[in-house]
């Protein structure tokens, strides 16, 4: 049976990242996937991801957030690829929204240079966005998109190079571990490792086989809006905006609210993306119905139709994607609850922009090294 120091299962974003770090540093390393990614079955898929510093999911993710910005600049570097194109991101709600509040306290925590628009302000500069007057909007000039797809290529490429095993379209089935050492199986075959890690996305669930889960893999529909030819909403030109948008009337003192992101168009595609980022159903991905219902698209052309108007009779195509979510929206890095050498992952819908620097914590993690960043907040014994 081949052995390994560390065998990564799935090579999707995190384990991609992970993989090349750890064979980066020496070690031999297996990855596996059940698919060849990219691809267009999990959570990486659809060309762009946002990659933000000023964080409003928390001031602790910032010294990860500038770290991953250094180290996506160095991949591209390394690979002599293109992978971070900066085109700045709005985060739009009422003053005290707590995607605004969240926003205001880590630009202003870790001096991240940024500017506030009123609804007027917004309208002028960029005139497809319709904000209500009680609205704001908080500017992160250096903040970009990714491209996933290009980017997990770039991860394995490098993964390869450093002497990564890679395998391709064989699911891991089970794992089972004793006296130090971890068996993974597939229908064919199996490996041993001294560690292993679970990033399998949404089957991270079931892979990690714990009694009582706090993982929930979530359907996410995306919608792409077909717009006119308009250099003014291409990458690099129109920010990225993330919207929370409170459900109450009178848009005042937002407790429950509905989220969204539009990404800029990507030329020579002519299609901006928008989505819903909160009140996702919950899905098995075993059994996971890929077409879009007719209630999801009347639900994004509603908010076309109230933040975007001018776009609002522009043609619309849709598909699936997932999140994995945890109960209070962070990451889950680190070792299973009753595992020796066994490591999972889920980044509760908001992970891509990290990649690189999850890479290195969770190489870190596996290797008993301590980490350059705080990650406590994200270990799964929190659920225990
Ligand atoms: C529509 C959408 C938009 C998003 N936008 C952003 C954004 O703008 N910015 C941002 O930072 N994040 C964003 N995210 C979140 C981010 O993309 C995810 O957090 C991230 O991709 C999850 O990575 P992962 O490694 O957990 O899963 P994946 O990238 O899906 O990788 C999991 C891999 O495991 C493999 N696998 C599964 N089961 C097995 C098995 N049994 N054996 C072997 N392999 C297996 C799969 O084939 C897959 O390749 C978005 C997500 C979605 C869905």
């Amino acid at each position: 049976m081949p052995i390994y120091d560390f065998i990564i299962i799935g090579l999707g974003t995190a384990g991609s990242a992970t993989c090349m770090t750890l064979a980066r540093r020496g070690f031999r390393v297996l990855g596996i996937d059940k698919h060849r990614p990219p691809h267009a079955m999990g959570s990486h898929h659809g060309a762009s991801r946002s990659v933000r510093r000023a964080y409003l999911e928390g001031t602790a993710y910032v010294p990860m957030a500038m770290k991953s910005w250094e180290l996506w600049r160095k991949l591209e570097r390394d690979s002599g690829r293109d992978l971070l194109v900066a085109t700045g991101n709005l985060t739009i709600g009422p003053p005290d929204s707590p995607a605004v509040a969240g926003f205001m306290a880590s630009a202003q925590t870790y001096d991240i240079p940024h500017a506030v628009f009123n609804a007027s302000e917004v309208l002028k500069k960029w005139p497809q966005l319709a904000l209500p007057d009680i609205f704001v909007a908080g500017l992160e000039k250096e903040a970009g998109i990714v491209f996933p797809e290009l980017s997990i290529k770039t991860f394995l490429a490098e993964a390869e190079k450093a002497g990564a095993d890679l395998v391709f379209d064989e699911p891991v089935n089970r794992w089972s571990e004793d006296h130090g050492h971890v068996q993974v199986h597939t229908a064919r075959r199996a490996f041993e490792a001294g560690r292993v890690l679970i990033s399998a996305g949404a089957w991270t669930n079931g892979l990690l086989e714990l009694p009582e889960s706090p993982l929930q893999p979530k359907r996410v529909p995306v919608h792409w809006i077909e717009v006119p030819e308009d250099p003014s909403l291409r990458l690099g030109n129109f920010p990225v905006s993330f919207w929370q948008v409170p459900d109450h009337e009178r848009l005042q003192a937002p407790k429950n609210h509905t989220e969204f992101y539009i990404l800029p168009v990507i030329h020579p595609s002519s299609q901006m993306k928008i989505a819903l980022h909160n009140k996702l159903a919950d899905c098995d991905p075993m059994t996971l119905d890929r077409s879009v219902f007719p209630h999801e698209v009347d639900g994004i052309k509603e908010m076309i139709g109230r933040f975007l108007p001018r776009l609002r009779h522009c043609p619309i195509t849709s598909e699936v994607c997932m999140y994995t979510m945890t109960y209070d929206g962070h990451f889950y890095l680190g070792k299973r609850p009753g595992s020796e050498n066994v490591y999972g992952t889920a980044l509760a819908g908001h992970g891509f922009k990290f990649a690189p620097v999850l890479g290195e914590i969770l190489a870190d993690l596996m290797t008993d090294v301590s980490s350059e960043v705080d990650i406590k907040m994200f270990s799964p014994d929190r659920f225990s």
